[in-house]
């Protein structure tokens, strides 16, 4: 018997997800998507981290959240949830502060 090939493994880091063309949320544009979407490294505007954005959550963003096909992640996971809470605690004060007018 001869030698046997070696196995050629998938470098982990490589993951590729079909992309459903027909669930894309593309505005007015005529360019083409890609076939598929692969995993991004971006760096978070907020504190600058350099964080993945894995082939599965663009696949989600774009297909099932309805994500415009030209938004891309800017920020991290937790400094998502600092400027929702921060949105949502904004739009509280300005609604008391309303109350409080309307009481006096
Ligand atoms: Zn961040």
């Amino acid at each position: 018997m001869g030698m046997s090939k070696p196995i050629r493994k998938k470098p982990k880091n490589s993951t590729r997800l079909l992309v459903d063309e027909s669930k894309l949320n593309m505005g007015n544009t005529y360019s083409s998507p890609p076939d598929y979407y692969y995993d991004i490294q971006f760096m978070c505007v907020d504190c600058g981290i350099e964080q993945k954005w894995s082939a599965e959550q663009q696949k989600w963003w774009y297909e099932e959240a309805g994500g415009y096909f030209f938004s891309t992640a800017i920020r991290c996971r937790s400094c998502r949830e600092k400027e929702r809470n921060r949105k949502a605690q904004s739009r509280k004060t300005h609604l008391e502060g309303f109350h409080k007018l309307g009481d006096s």
